[in-house]
């Protein structure tokens, strides 16, 4: 990615736009069937406003505290809020009071929580790719598990699934992994055929690959202040 420091936010956004829009017809894709999520975190709700002036409408925070005080400071809005971070199963009913999607739903813990509270919620697995299973995500092989227990739950929709690419890999190779765990689950929930993959270094080559929900930080906001 170039990096042009001295670039307005208007100048990011719109050129990232217009690259997803170019990445999305050279693979064929329809530009509507791909939502792109702008991730605020660690940058102020004025931030956000702006955003919203230039037309973005999808939002994604990672933790919890950021994201319930720029929820409450920004109820004007008709903003679409998701949550993408590691999910502590002591915060999920608080995350589903204001996150309208949680890309991060990796264990049984979560939705236990997720079914003892009112408001609906849609949810994407996310899997983990690497080898470490301490990183977020369910291991492929617990996948097919996970994804019959969500569907018992009626208070959460599952739209598909959701990955990070590991940093030692090609992103092209780790979102086919994704494309092949999304078949193998199919049989099961064939209607959660969403694919939520590809940030600020490798939305192209997501867009490729499939991906509806693109999960965009750095390449739109600028730099996250030092120290986090
Ligand atoms: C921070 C974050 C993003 C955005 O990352 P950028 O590299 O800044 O685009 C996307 N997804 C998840 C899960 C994140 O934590």
């Amino acid at each position: 990615m170039e990096d042009h420091p001295s670039d307005t936010l208007p100048e990011r956004y719109h050129r990232v736009m217009n690259r997803i829009a170019e990445a999305g017809l050279a693979a064929g894709r329809d530009p509507g069937d791909i939502t792109t999520i702008v991730v605020t975190k660690f940058h102020p709700v004025s931030l956000m406003r702006e955003l919203y002036g230039l037309g973005q409408r999808d939002f994604g925070e990672n933790r919890h505290q950021e994201a319930v005080a720029k929820h409450s400071e920004t109820t004007d809005l008709d903003v679409v809020w998701h949550f993408q971070g590691q999910l502590q199963s002591n915060k999920a009913k608080a995350v589903a009071q204001y996150a309208d999607v949680i890309h991060s739903l990796d264990r049984e813990s979560l939705l236990i929580k997720l079914a003892d509270q009112d408001r609906h919620v849609d949810v994407f697995i996310e899997v983990n790719l690497t080898d470490d299973p301490g990183r977020g995500g369910v291991m492929p092989a617990g996948l097919p598990a996970l994804v019959e227990k969500t569907l018992g739950v009626s208070q959460v929709t599952l739209r598909g699934l959701m990955a990070v690419a590991p940093q030692d890999e090609e992103p092209a190779r780790a979102f086919e992994r994704v494309n092949i765990l999304r078949e193998g689950i199919l049989p099961l929930a064939p209607h959660a055929t969403d694919l939520s993959m590809g940030m600020s270094g490798d939305y192209v080559e997501a867009i490729s690959a499939g991906a509806t929900h693109l999960r965009i930080g750095t390449a739109i906001t600028g730099k996250r202040p030092p120290g986090v």
